[in-house]
Order: structure tokens, then sequence, then C-alpha cells
């Protein structure tokens, strides 16, 4: 077995009238997170580590956000090309881990149809899919509620 792993970061800022979308659920809240796309910052991370592990770049290499054609984007349909890609290259998802960063909302109790969506896009079963939140304490910019933050690890198996 060829098994692979990688790792992703994103970050995306928080302002009024926009919806709040995460892990491709959407939230009910005052704030939504700013983007080119729906700036589903979750599920950006898990791209960029499933690309990492694949070593195919990353989120802004495939999809740049100067291209009109992904302006507004749902970015479930970036993780299914993304799972694409990689099933293209021979992967499939081992695992994968996802930390959300946040002061407020409450993630938690949105975890489990989070987990429910993402192993539908993925096509993998709800228990290869990882989902955790924290907040950092009001310290920093997540504490500040300025913005969220995720980070991901993807682990792939290679069918060779
Ligand atoms: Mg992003």
């Amino acid at each position: 077995m060829n098994y692979r792993i990688g790792m992703g970061y994103d970050v995306h800022r928080l302002v009024e009238g926009r919806e709040l979308w995460l892990c491709g659920v959407k939230i009910e809240h005052s704030l939504g997170l700013l983007g080119h796309s729906d700036a589903d910052v979750a599920i950006h991370a898990l791209c960029d580590a499933l690309l990492g592990a694949a070593c195919l770049r990353d989120i802004g290499y495939h999809f740049p956000d100067t291209d009109p054609q992904y302006k507004g984007i749902d970015s479930r349909k970036l993780l299914v090309e993304v799972m694409r890609l990689l099933a293209e290259k021979g992967y499939q998802l081992g695992n994968c881990d996802i930390t959300i960063c946040a002061e407020r909302p409450k993630i938690n109790p949105h975890i489990p149809a989070m987990q429910a969506e993402l192993a539908r896009c993925m096509n993998c079963d709800p228990s290869q899919v990882s989902i955790k939140a924290t907040t950092t304490e009001r310290l920093g910019f997540v504490g500040r509620e300025e913005g969220i933050a995720a980070h991901a690890v993807a682990l792939l198996i290679h069918n060779s």
C-alpha cells in the first residue's frame, strides 16, 4: 500500500451581509465569510490537504479566484472536482480530519450534518471524515471574530 499525507490551512474574513457556509452546511449567524467563492474555509483547507497529499499544488492553482467561473461557487463543487483529480491519479481517501477555529457561532451542533455532507461529496463513509471545532480563547483574529480559520489533514491510499 502506498500512503500519502497532506495538510491544508485557510482563513476567511467574517463580514456582515454574507451567508456562513462551513463544510457544505449553511449556518445561521449574523456574519458570514467573505470570498470569491462561497468562502467555505473548512472545505478549502480540506481541498488543500487532499491536493497536498497527492502533490497536486493547491486550490488557488486549480480554481483561481481571478476566474469569473468560480465567482460565488459552491465549494462542494470544488471538493468533488478535487476528488475527481485524485481518482484520476489512482488515489482514494483513507481519512481526513478538520479543525475549525471560530469564536462564534457554536459549531458542534452542526458537526454530524457536516460529516454527512462531506462524506456525500467525497463518496466515502462519514467515519472517514472527522470534524472538530475550537475557539482560540478570544485571542487573535479568530478570538476577535474578525475571521474563521480551518486546518485539515488527509491521508490518501494509492491503488498501486
Ligand atoms: Mg479559501
